[in-house]
C-alpha cells in the first residue's frame, strides 16, 4: 500500500470515529402485517437506533402472525383447527397461553368474547359479500362454546369437544402483538412511542411532556372526530361495525359475531377501551357489540384499570366512569386551562 492510500485510510477511519451520531428525532413506519396496517412511531437518539427498533418491531408482528394467522395452513393456529376435533394438539407455550388467557376475557365478558366464534364466523366472507343463512347458522352454532375446548396445560394441547369447532385469535392477537412490541421497544431503552396494530394501539410514555391526544372517529364518517381522549403511557383499542363489513337489504353484515345468534353483534356502532395493555383492551372491545352498551358498562365499571367510550345506534356517546365529562363548573369560575396535545395518527 502506498503511503498516500494509507494516509488518507486513516483520515477516513478518523473521520468516521469522530463523525456525529444520527440525530434524534422522532421516526415512524407503516406496514401491512396480520391483514391490517401496522404502524409505530417513536422517538429515538439516534436513527440507526430507531431504525433498529423499527426493524425488531416489524419483525415481531410477522413473528407472530406466522404463528396464529388463520390464512397461513402451517400456521400452529390452522394446525388445531385441522385436527383438534380429533385429537389433542400439542402447541407452542405461546400460542397456548394466549388461549387459555383468551377464556379469561370469556369469563370477565359473560361469553361475548370467545374465540370459538369462528365455528360460524367462518362462513362469512366480506370482501365478497358472503354470509351464512339461518339454517347454515343454526347448524354450525353448537359448535361455538369457549368451555368446549378443553386445554391441558401440562402438556400444552388443545382438544375440541365438538367436531365443527374452530378457533380464531383475530379478536385479541393484535393486543397482544402490540403489547410484544410494546416489550421490546422498553427492554431497547425506546421511552417514547406509539405502537398500533389495525384497532388496537399502545403508547409508551408521553410525546415530550403531554399526552397524545387520541381520536374516536365517527363510525359513518371517517373525517368527523367523535371524541379525543389525552393518553400517555397507556393502551386503547377501537372496535367498529365499519371496519370489515357489507351492507344488504338494509342488514349490516360485519365482523363482530355474537356468539350466541351467529350474527353481527349490533348493539353498539363503535366501542373504544382504555387500560394498562392491548391484550386487555383488544379483549374487551367486543364486549358491548354483544351485551349492549349498558351491560358493558356495568363491567368496565367494576375494573378499575378498565375505561370506555361507546357510541350506541342512534349516535349517544356513552363513557365509563373514569370518562365522564365533569360537572357543569359554578358560574362564574374561569375553565380549567387545556393545552395542545400531538395526535395519534387515526
Ligand atoms: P381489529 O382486528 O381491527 O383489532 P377488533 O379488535 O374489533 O378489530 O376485532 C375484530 C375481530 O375479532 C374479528 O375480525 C374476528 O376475528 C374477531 N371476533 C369477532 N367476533 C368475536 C367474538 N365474539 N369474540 C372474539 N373474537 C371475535
Ligand atoms: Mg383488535
Amino acid at each position: 500500500m502506498s503511503v498516500r492510500v494509507a494516509w488518507l485510510l486513516s483520515l477516513l477511519l478518523l473521520a468516521g470515529a469522530f463523525a456525529p451520531r444520527a440525530r434524534a428525532g422522532w421516526m415512524e413506519r407503516t406496514e401491512a402485517i396480520m391483514g391490517t396496517r401496522v404502524y409505530v412511531q417513536l422517538w429515538a437518539d439516534d436513527a440507526d437506533q430507531g431504525n433498529e427498533a423499527i426493524e425488531a418491531v416489524m419483525a415481531e408482528m410477522r413473528r407472530i402472525d406466522n404463528l396464529m394467522s388463520h390464512y397461513k395452513p402451517e400456521s400452529e393456529l390452522s394446525q388445531i383447527n385441522a385436527r383438534a376435533n380429533r385429537e389433542p394438539v400439542q402447541v407452542d407455550k405461546e400460542l397456548f397461553a394466549l388461549i387459555k388467557l383468551s377464556t379469561h376475557y370469556s369469563q370477565i365478558t359473560e361469553g361475548a368474547f370467545d374465540i370459538t366464534y369462528a365455528s360460524v364466523g367462518y362462513l362469512y366472507d366480506y370482501p365478497r359479500h358472503v354470509h351464512p343463512t339461518d339454517a347454515q347458522i343454526k347448524a354450525a352454532l353448537p359448535a361455538v362454546n369457549w368451555r368446549n375446548m378443553l386445554l391441558d396445560e401440562a402438556h400444552h394441547t388443545v382438544r375440541f369437544e365438538h367436531p365443527g369447532m374452530r378457533i380464531d385469535l383475530g379478536g385479541i392477537g393484535k393486543g397482544y402483538a402490540v403489547d410484544r412490541c410494546v416489550a421490546i421497544l422498553q427492554a431497547r431503552g425506546i421511552q417514547r412511542a406509539v405502537v398500533t396494530a389495525g384497532g388496537d394501539s399502545r403508547i409508551i410514555g408521553d410525546h415530550m411532556g403531554r399526552p397524545w391526544l387520541v381520536a374516536i372517529r365517527h363510525p359513518d364518517n371517517p373525517k368527523k372526530v367523535v371524541t379525543r381522549i389525552p393518553l400517555s403511557d397507556s393502551a386503547m383499542s377501537t372496535s367498529g361495525d365499519y371496519e370489515r363489513y357489507f351492507d344488504e337489504n338494509g342488514v349490516r353484515y360485519h365482523h363482530i359475531i355474537d356468539p350466541r345468534t351467529g350474527h353481527s353483534a349490533s348493539k353498539v356502532r363503535s366501542a373504544t377501551i382504555l387500560a394498562p395493555t392491548a391484550t386487555q383492551t383488544d379483549g374487551m372491545s367486543k364486549t358491548a357489540f354483544v351485551l349492549g352498551p349498558e351491560k358493558a358498562l356495568e363491567i368496565i365499571n367494576r375494573m378499575p384499570e378498565y375505561d370506555a367510550v361507546f357510541v350506541g345506534p342512534d349516535g349517544r356517546v356513552l363513557y365509563s366512569n373514569g370518562l365522564r365529562p365533569p360537572a357543569p363548573r359554578p358560574a362564574g369560575r374561569p375553565p380549567a386551562a387545556t393545552v395542545g396535545s400531538p395526535r395519534v395518527p387515526p
